[in-house]
């Protein structure tokens, strides 16, 4: 029996380019169709609380494959990692 892969079509939201993709392994973003960006991101590049209107408008958009690269890419330089934290802090009143 052949393995169908269920494919579907969609637009990638950054370079708006027709692709298909599986939808089990896309990587999709949430993204306010207001303002083309994920809630609470502003268009400047910085961050501001997302409004629970802004969520609940936004839908979920498949990003290509080429711009996932690329997204990872970005997102490696613009965050940081996080602090380290200690795994056990020592008991206090020792
Ligand atoms: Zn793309």
């Amino acid at each position: 029996m052949p393995q169908e892969r269920e494919t579907a079509t969609g637009r990638c939201f950054v370079c708006k380019r027709e692709f298909t993709f599986d939808p089990k392994e896309v990587v999709t973003f949430l993204i306010d169709p207001q303002t083309g960006f994920p809630p609470g991101f502003t268009a400047l590049g910085t961050m501001r609380p997302a409004t629970p209107e802004a969520v609940a408008r936004s839908r979920d958009e498949p990003l290509c494959p080429d711009c996932h690269e690329r997204a990872e890419r970005y997102g490696a330089r613009l965050d940081p990692p996080p602090p380290p934290q200690w795994p056990t802090w020592p008991p206090s009143g020792n």
